[in-house]
C-alpha cells in the first residue's frame, strides 16, 4: 500500500516514523470542457489515485522534500523559496511559500511523497502533489484553513510559484471531492455542490481510455480557443460567454467560426446543469446522453478532437456504453465511457482491437470509481 510505502522512505530518510501521514487524489472531468475559463461550470470527480505524502515537522526551519517515485530529495531554507524555480519540488515549495504569502507560520519540515497518478497524463499529478502538502502543513501547523481556502493556495502555488496558468478546478476537485460524488463548481464564484454520482449501485462503471496521444500544438490551439471566446464576448458585449442568455441572438451576431465556439461554450455549460439535474434524478441514460452530446460539441464546434479520441468515442459506443466523451483539454488524452459493469471487458476489448486495426498506439484502459479528496490517513 502506497500509505506504508510513504511512511516506509520517511523512516529510510530521517530514521523516524512520520507524524501523520496525508492523501490527496488525481482527478477527472465528467463534463464541462472549456467552461472553465470562461466562467462557466465543470463537474470533475476524484480518482482513486492518489497522491500519499509523509510528513513531520523539523525545528531548524528547513524543508527537506523528497519524491520516492523520482527517487530524488531536495533541501531548502527560507531564502531558497523563490517563484520560478524548476523541478519538481517547486510544487511542494509552492505551498510552503503561498502559505507563508499568505500569512500563515509554517515551520520546518521533511515531506516524503509517492504516487500513483500518472505524470502529465492529465489526471492532474500535480495538484494531488500540491493538495496533500497543503493538508499536511495545515495540520502539522495547527492551520484552521477551509477547504476552498486550500484549494485556492494550492493553486496559487501551481500559478504564482511554479508559473503554470491553470484555473481552481485541479485543485478544488482534489481537495473538496467526496467518494461518490461529483463536484459542480462554479468558476466565477467557486460556489460549489457535491452530486451524487454513485455508478456502482447503479450496475455502472466508468470506463477510462487513455489514448496515449498527446498532440504537441496543444498549447498554440488552446491560446487560439481562448482568443475566440474573448473576441466573441466583445463582439457581444458581455464579461464572459457564461453571460451569453440568448444563443440564436448571439449566433446571429457572430462570424461563423466564433459562432460556433460560442456553441459549444454556451451548450456545454447547459450539458453540466442537466448533467446536475439527471445525476439528482439517477438517470444515467440521460447523463450518458448529454456526454456523447457534449463529444459531438467538441469535435464538430470546438474542434479539439482528433482520430483517436473519435473513435475511442465510437467505438465504445457501439460496444453499447451510455455515453462516452473526450476529457481534458484535447487533440487526445483520455475517454470517458459510462458502461454496465458486466460490459466493462467488453468494451476494453472492443476499443483495443478497434486501435489495432487503425493502426493506433495500444490505449490504457481503468476503471475510475469517484473517490474522497485529500484528508489525512494516519
Ligand atoms: P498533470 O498534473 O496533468 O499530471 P502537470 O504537468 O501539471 O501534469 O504536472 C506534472 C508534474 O508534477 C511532474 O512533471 C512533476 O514535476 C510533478 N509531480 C507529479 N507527481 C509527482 C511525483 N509523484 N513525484 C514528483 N513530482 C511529481
Ligand atoms: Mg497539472
Amino acid at each position: 500500500m502506497l500509505t506504508e510505502q510513504a511512511a516506509d522512505a520517511f523512516a529510510s530518510l530521517t530514521g523516524k516514523a512520520p507524524e501523520g501521514v496525508w492523501t490527496a487524489p488525481g482527478r477527472i472531468n465528467l463534463i464541462g470542457e472549456h467552461t472553465d475559463y470562461n466562467d462557466g461550470f465543470v463537474l470533475p470527480f476524484a480518482l482513486p489515485h492518489a497522491a500519499y505524502l509523509a510528513a513531520s515537522q523539523r525545528t531548524d526551519g528547513r524543508w527537506r522534500l523528497r519524491s520516492v517515485d523520482l527517487d530524488d530529495t531536495v533541501e531548502l531554507g527560507p531564502d531558497d523559496l523563490v517563484p520560478g524555480s524548476p523541478g519538481w519540488h517547486s510544487y511542494l515549495a509552492g505551498v510552503v511559500w503561498a502559505l507563508r504569502q499568505a500569512g500563515h507560520d509554517v515551520a520546518g519540515a521533511d515531506l516524503v511523497l509517492t504516487s500513483d497518478v500518472p505524470l502529465g497524463a492529465g489526471l492532474s499529478s500535480s495538484a494531488a502533489i500540491e493538495c496533500a502538502a497543503l493538508a499536511a502543513l495545515a495540520d502539522l501547523n495547527g492551520l484552521e484553513i477551509e477547504p476552498l481556502d486550500r484549494a485556492k493556495l494550492a493553486r496559487v502555488a501551481e500559478n504564482a510559484y511554479v508559473g503554470a496558468p491553470t484555473g481552481l478546478l485541479d485543485q478544488a476537485a482534489s481537495t473538496l471531492c467526496v467518494a461518490d460524488h461529483a463536484l459542480f463548481l462554479d468558476c466565477r464564484s467557486f460556489e460549489h455542490q457535491q452530486v451524487p454520482l454513485a455508478v456502482g449501485a447503479a450496475g455502472l462503471e466508468i470506463l477510462v481510455i487513455d489514448t496515449r496521444t498527446r498532440h504537441s500544438h496543444v498549447d498554440g490551439e488552446y491560446a487560439a480557443r481562448r482568443a475566440s471566446c474573448e473576441e466573441a464576448c466583445r463582439l457581444l458585449g458581455v464579461p464572459a460567454l457564461r453571460d451569453v442568455t440568448d444563443l440564436d441572438a448571439a449566433l446571429a451576431q457572430l462570424p461563423e467560426l466564433i459562432g460556433r465556439r460560442t456553441r459549444h461554450v454556451v451548450t456545454e455549460d447547459q450539458r453540466v446543469l442537466d448533467a446536475m439535474t439527471a445525476l439528482a434524478e439517477d438517470d444515467y441514460a440521460e447523463l450518458g446522453r448529454l456526454m456523447t452530446a457534449s463529444h459531438a460539441s467538441m469535435r464538430d464546434d470546438y474542434e479539439i478532437t482528433e482520430a483517436s479520441v473519435d473513435l475511442a468515442v465510437e467505438t465504445a459506443l457501439a460496444a453499447g456504453a451510455l455515453g462516452a466523451r473526450m476529457t481534458g483539454g484535447g487533440f487526445g488524452g483520455c475517454v470517458l465511457a459510462l458502461v454496465a459493469a458486466d460490459r466493462v471487458e467488453e468494451t476494453s476489448a472492443a476499443v483495443a482491437q478497434a486501435f489495432a486495426d487503425a493502426g493506433h498506439e495500444a490505449p490504457v484502459t481503468f476503471l475510475a470509481r469517484p473517490s474522497d479528496g485529500a484528508r489525512r490517513l494516519r
